[in-house]
């Protein structure tokens, strides 16, 4: 059965996935297709946005990166420093990436 359209169809009608105890997917080929355009028609809305809206983009983006900035506190560096877990050292490279970024877009 489709977890989707709760319709109950062959298996045929669902793609194999290795990753799943049963190997299919839980949704139906039907399904499937409907989301992958839905995702390519969002992507594509998404692009056509920010072409039409350069200004706009550019200040969300600012946005983002100003509430991430806020996120960076003296504090946040000594434990992410005091960490040894090789995970938080690159996401505090990440960061500081993030910091030159920003720098950047702020000039
Ligand atoms: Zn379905």
């Amino acid at each position: 059965m489709c977890t989707k359209c709760h319709k109950i169809k062959p298996l045929d009608q669902f793609n194999r996935d290795s990753r799943r105890l049963d190997g299919r997917r839980a949704q139906c080929r039907e399904c499937q297709n409907k989301h992958r355009v839905e995702t390519e028609k969002d992507k594509i809305r998404k692009s056509k946005w920010k072409q039409d809206n350069p200004e706009k983009h550019k200040q969300h983006v600012r946005k983002y990166m100003k509430k991430q900035r806020e996120n960076i506190t003296p504090q946040y560096i000594k434990v992410l420093t005091k960490q040894t877990n090789p995970n938080f050292i690159k996401c505090y490279q990440e960061h500081i990436k993030l910091f030159r970024l920003i720098n950047q877009l702020n000039q």
